[in-house]
């Protein structure tokens, strides 16, 4: 058997702990500012109308079955998936430099990335070490250090400004040896909710050109973010359109609702040349044999519901009409959440709650704080002072702001 010392046990998920330790407070005023899950204004999950329909379509198709998808996924989804991130007139696309991979959702996109890049981005005297950002999405560290890659960080997030440390950022990426693997959030990064202007972009794209760095891009909140299906996907486009060769870990868990469908894609993307449709082949047959022994194909039902959406310009529009109302719901959260601190005179500056974007803003409360937080008020957020603010609605945002006051006076 395993003993301790060769198997000791591990803690649990921070994140899933902390949602185990909110469902079990029996506090009427509790708040559930942790997971990263949509929320309407009663704070109940939100089946997208787009989605209602699309699965009556689904049910009431005499052609839908329980029979396995090909290895690499639904095909209608594919094409579809790949147009939302680079556009649909791509030249990326029109040239068949894309393969895309159907996957279990955004983590099994970045696994699916990460297994592909320690397997093969081995060229001589490259680099493979993965730079995240510091933070990043806690899974990152798991997933490419499960892989064997060998992972770094470079700076993020400004405690001063509590924005972008563009500086210290580009400082990390040029001292990178040549040709390292650079983890981007497309857009609304996760934990800080800070995104680099297009500026900054285009200033970050010359940069990684000129060290031949290796862009993995995860995308997980695309039209989720600013409401704007192609203004989240700027960066995408911009490093697509500027040649470069890249990968794409794609979710359709918060866009569609989908969380625990598990849809999402894995792309990658060849630079232009004479070679790249043929390289593209090649990687894409070597996709499909890790697919193969990973999960044999992916799963079928959420694929589909994000297909018949995607593949319908009416449902398409709907679908877009659905992603502007979740991100409006947060951004008026993030105003009336600033507007309740600056009204009560709340010590620091709030700018960075409206300022920031997506599914999370970086506080800059304290561990000692968010602690405070869930003892006395039954506010459940992570350590670092991470709030989701979707848990956020019209009936709890002033106690949030109020007991936010209190804890940091
Ligand atoms: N990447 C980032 C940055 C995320 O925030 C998430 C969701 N928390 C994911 C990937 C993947 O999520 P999922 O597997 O549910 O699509």
């Amino acid at each position: 058997s395993f003993p301790p010392e060769v198997v000791p046990q591990a803690p649990e998920d921070p994140l899933f702990g902390l949602m185990r330790a909110y469902k079990a407070d029996p506090s009427p005023n509790k708040v559930d500012l942790g997971i990263g899950a949509y929320r309407d204004d009663n704070a109940k999950p939100w089946v997208l109308p787009v989605v209602k329909k699309a699965d009556e379509i689904l049910r009431n198709d005499p052609e839908a079955n329980h029979e396995y998808l090909p290895i690499a996924g639904l095909a209608a989804l594919l094409g579809r998936a790949a147009d939302l991130l680079l556009g649909p007139s791509s030249p990326a696309i029109a040239e068949k430099r894309v393969t895309s991979v159907q996957t279990i959702s955004g983590t099994g996109a970045v696994h699916l990335g990460a297994l592909f890049l320690a397997r093969f981005y081995q060229i001589q005297g490259v680099n493979r070490t993965v730079y995240l950002s510091n933070p990043t999405w806690a899974n990152h560290h798991q997933i490419f250090t499960n892989v064997g890659l060998p992972i770094a960080t470079y700076p993020y997030f400004s405690k001063e400004t509590r924005g972008l440390d563009f500086e210290g950022m580009k400082a990390s990426l040029s001292a990178a040896p040549d040709g390292s693997i650079i983890l981007l959030h497309a857009c609304a990064h996760n934990p800080t909710g800070v995104d680099p202007t297009p500026e900054q972009w285009r200033d970050i794209a010359a940069l990684m050109k000129a060290k031949k760095h290796f862009p993995f891009f995860d995308t997980a909140y695309q039209g989720f973010a600013s409401g704007d299906l192609d203004r989240d996907a700027f960066a995408l486009r911009l490093f697509a359109e500027e040649g470069f060769e890249l990968v794409i870990a794609q979710s359709f868990a918060k866009n569609f609702g989908l969380y625990g469908e598990r849809a999402g894609c894995f792309h990658y993307v060849a630079s232009p040349s004479p070679t790249s449709a043929e390289t593209t082949t090649r990687v894409a047959s070597q996709l499909a044999i890790l697919q193969r022994s990973e999960i044999s194909n992916p799963p079928i039902y959420g694929a589909r519901i994000a297909s018949i959406v995607l593949n319908d310009p009416a449902l398409f529009a709907e679908w877009q009409d659905n992603l502007r109302t979740m991100s409006g719901r947060i951004q008026d959260m993030r105003a009336k959440l600033r507007a309740g601190l600056e009204a009560l005179g709340t010590p620091g500056r709030w700018n960075h709650i409206t300022d920031q974007i997506g599914m999370f803003s970086f506080t800059g409360l304290s561990e000692a704080q968010v602690l405070k937080l869930r003892s006395d008020y039954h506010i459940y957020m992570t350590k670092n002072g991470r709030i989701s603010m979707a848990g956020l609605n019209s009936k709890n945002v002033d106690y949030v702001a109020s007991a936010v006051d209190k804890v940091v006076r």
